[in-house]
């Protein structure tokens, strides 16, 4: 299968006939040869994008014409699930009841919830009184949000069709038009939403889908008709991206990577704690940025708790993605596993112990499977303490009270997430209100209401993502002043 790029309502080939092999992460099959951008192809897509976005109907319809576009499109997407999910869990690795139960749900949601947000966001209106040229005036201020205009989107390889449309739906929403780049590693799912949004009625040139390495995310950045970015990807990327956007002050978000601590305290209902902690951390195989890649378990519970997470990760079914029953797939590449495997290795010669896993199975012989692996008795300062490894590696550390917990939760230089299980609601807030997370889950993981904001603090992030915190990224605030003078017509 050869992919091409889908610029301005069309598929096209790139322009110098560029390629690369996407790799099957579960058979190291070439799935597709996949069309790369490069800066000819970025300058059409913003080209197009801009056009849609100075002279198309888009950005003038009101957010009920749109919202019903993004209904269509999340219509189509869910007729579409199970080709949708296969494709992603092909593409990405992950398991198949994973991609269509959560992610492709989720994209057509994220679609749906951005529409129906978008519709109700009422802008604010402030009345006031000054003098001008000797006369007294009353003033009307109204905030007008306008589109930014043409968006930037980046995302990486671990969930595409969820930040795509996690992205996209309140871009849209808001009237703006954008240029997706997915990841070079598992790009398919992104360019097949070109086609859906023409079968929607998406007008030519509001979505455009450009594969490609991380230069095309470059150049894509520095374009001058490009207003916005929104970029999910790692910190150093992200640095990057924030220096270039800096050069023509582009508004930026940033959603970057995690070391998101599990607390486990000793009052907590252990068997459901446990169970908690395996999902936070071997899910996607640890290839999420809000992955519990850190326990910090209290010391007098940590022998038993620490079994029963051994037994929950042993538990887990390895195997072909695309099988139903499979919970735990391979990792997204050669270059991946050995990176994760480097940071065990090492944290082995530094004296930790492997309670678990700690290599490639022994089956399934073919894909970059990686088992689900503890650490324990890691050196605290090590890296695989204090590093993101987007793996499924889980350390250990012990320790004996609020205080202690608190100081080690916050040593890394991340802020995304943390998890709190404990069945001590005191104890929780006052933990939560010292963990320097943007986000904390008290006994569960990952569940949340789409309304509230997502994001990271410090290393983690700039900006949050979520209900109007998003549309508000993607608006330009303005000012309309009206006036008129003080007192009646016939004076
Ligand atoms: P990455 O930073 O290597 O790549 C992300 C995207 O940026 C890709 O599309 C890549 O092609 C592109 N890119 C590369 N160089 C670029 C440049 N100079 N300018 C612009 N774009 C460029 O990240 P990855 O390996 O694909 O993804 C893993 C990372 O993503 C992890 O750190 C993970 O925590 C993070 N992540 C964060 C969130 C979140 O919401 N906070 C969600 C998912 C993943």
């Amino acid at each position: 299968m050869n992919t091409e790029l889908f610029i301005g309502g069309n598929y096209v080939a790139p322009s110098q006939g560029g390629r690369f092999a996407d790799i099957e992460p579960a058979t190291k099959n070439r799935l597709a040869m996949v069309a790369a951008a490069d800066s000819a192809d970025v300058d059409r897509a913003v080209a197009a994008a801009r056009e849609a976005a100075d002279r198309g109907p888009w950005p003038r319809m009101t957010a009920e014409q749109r919202g019903k576009i993004l209904h269509r499109l999340a219509d189509a997407i869910e007729r579409r699930a199970r080709a949708l999910g296969t494709l992603e869990a092909r593409d990405v690795g992950k398991p198949i009841a994973e991609c269509i139960n959560h992610d492709v749900a989720r994209a057509a949601r994220n679609l749906r919830f951005f529409a129906a947000q978008a519709e109700v966001w009422t802008q604010e209106a402030a009345f006031g009184a000054a003098k001008f040229l000797g006369a007294d005036l009353r003033l009307v201020n109204l905030t007008a949000r306008s589109p930014l205009g043409v968006g930037a989107i980046i995302i990486p390889w671990n969930s595409p069709l969820m930040l795509a449309t996690w992205n996209l739906g309140p871009a849209l929403a808001a009237g703006n038009t954008c240029v997706l780049k997915p990841s070079e590693l598992a790009p398919l799912t992104c360019l097949a939403l070109g086609e859906l949004g023409n079968e929607a009625g998406l007008p030519p040139g509001v979505l455009n889908v450009i594969s490609g390495i991380g230069e095309a995310g470059a150049a894509l950045v520095a374009h001058p008709g490009v207003d916005g970015v929104a970029f999910t990807g790692g910190v150093a990327t992200g640095r990057a991206v924030m220096a270039s956007a800096a050069q023509s002050l582009k508004r930026v978000t940033l959603e970057l990577g995690g070391k998101s601590p599990n607390l486990v305290f000793a009052d907590a209902d252990l068997q459901r704690s446990a169970a908690g902690v395996a999902r936070s951390i071997f899910r996607s195989q640890g290839q999420s940025c809000v992955a519990g890649s850190r326990l910090l378990v209290e010391r007098r519970i940590a022998e038993e708790f620490v079994a029963m997470v051994i037994e929950q990760a042993r538990r887990l079914r390895i195997g072909d993605p695309l099988d139903e029953t499979t919970d735990y797939g391979p990792l997204i590449s050669a270059a991946h596993r050995e990176r994760v495997d480097s940071f065990v290795k090492e944290a082995a010669r530094e004296g930790a112990q492997i309670l678990t896993g700690g290599s490639a199975p022994e089956q399934p012989q073919r894909g970059f499977f990686y088992l689900p692996t503890i650490l324990d008795r890691v050196a605290p300062r090590s890296r695989a303490v204090c590093e993101e490894i987007f793996g499924p590696v889980l350390t250990v550390e012990r320790f004996d009270d609020e205080d202690e917990a608190v100081a080690m939760a916050n040593s890394t230089t991340y802020g995304l997430a943390a998890y709190l299980w404990t069945c001590n609601l005191e104890r929780a807030l006052r933990m939560a209100d010292r963990i320097r997370t943007a986000m904390v889950w008290v006994n569960s993981f990952f569940l949340r209401d789409l309304r509230t904001p997502f994001g990271g603090a410090r290393l983690s992030g700039l900006g949050r993502q979520g209900g109007r915190y998003s549309l508000e990224f993607w608006t330009e605030p303005r000012l309309l002043c009206m006036t008129y003078p003080e007192g009646t017509a016939d004076g």
